[in-house]
């Protein structure tokens, strides 16, 4: 091989070395991060559904499922706040939010009370303080864009879940509700808490149970993530 050619050669492998090495920083910057929270778990159940199922464990299934069901997602990469049966307390939860510092964080609820006729589904987001949001401008502006940018990004992702919701619960949905959650108080991440159905009513507590309709909310609420990002 002339001089020439051994020039050009290594050229060319310094120039697919950095292009690979720029594609895989680009892809990495790029992905967002999405924690899901399957509420309740271990020595709190949540409510029950029956004598063997309570809403601890439903959660937990339809969240192992949206990571499945994302798992091929480049631009997506899922955590859990708990992949198993444990319990996993308020403060734990949000030491994993500040932890893993998702781009979005989602919980998800089953819902009770309100007699037996209350049935169907609801999202809440956070306002993150909308009266302070609104507020004069301080020499804390960052937080109140960073804010802003929260509240915004939750309200996009319920009305896009909500949505897709009522394809699968028609004239199900129950409203979208501003609401802070527990979960996410004091942290600023953009967040929604989906109430899947309610435990009491028996219509919705049969379709809860059913694997099914697990599988139907889990896909639902995969493709909303995917949409959000689209
Ligand atoms: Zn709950």
């Amino acid at each position: 091989m002339s001089d020439k050619k051994k020039i050009l050669l290594i050229m060319g492998i310094l120039i697919s070395l950095f292009t690979f090495a720029s594609g895989e920083l680009y892809a990495a910057g790029k992905k967002k991060i999405i924690l899901i929270d399957p509420a309740h778990g271990g020595k709190d159940p949540g409510l029950k559904l029956n004598k063997d199922v309570s809403e601890k464990d439903i959660t937990l299934t339809v969240a192992l499922l949206i990571k499945q069901a994302l798992a091929g997602e480049n631009n997506l990469e899922l955590y859990l706040t708990r992949e198993s049966d444990k319990t996993v307390d308020l403060k734990d939860r949000k030491e994993i939010i500040k932890k893993i510092k998702p781009d979005f964080f989602i919980s998800l609820h089953i819902n009770g009370g309100f007699g037996k006729e209350a049935s169907g589904f609801e999202i809440y987001y956070p306002g993150f303080n909308e009266d302070v949001v609104k507020g004069k401008k301080t020499t804390q502006d960052n937080t109140l864009q960073l804010k802003n940018k929260c509240r915004n990004e939750s309200l996009r992702m319920a009305k896009i879940i909500q949505e897709n919701m009522n394809v699968l619960f028609p004239r199900k949905g129950r409203g979208l509700r501003k609401a802070d959650l527990a979960v996410t108080e004091d942290l600023t991440v953009p967040a929604v808490s989906v109430e899947m159905g309610f435990a009491t009513n028996p219509e919705d507590k049969k379709k809860l149970l059913s694997v099914n309709t697990q599988t139907e909310i889990a896909k639902i609420l995969a493709e909303s993530i995917k949409s959000f990002y689209r």
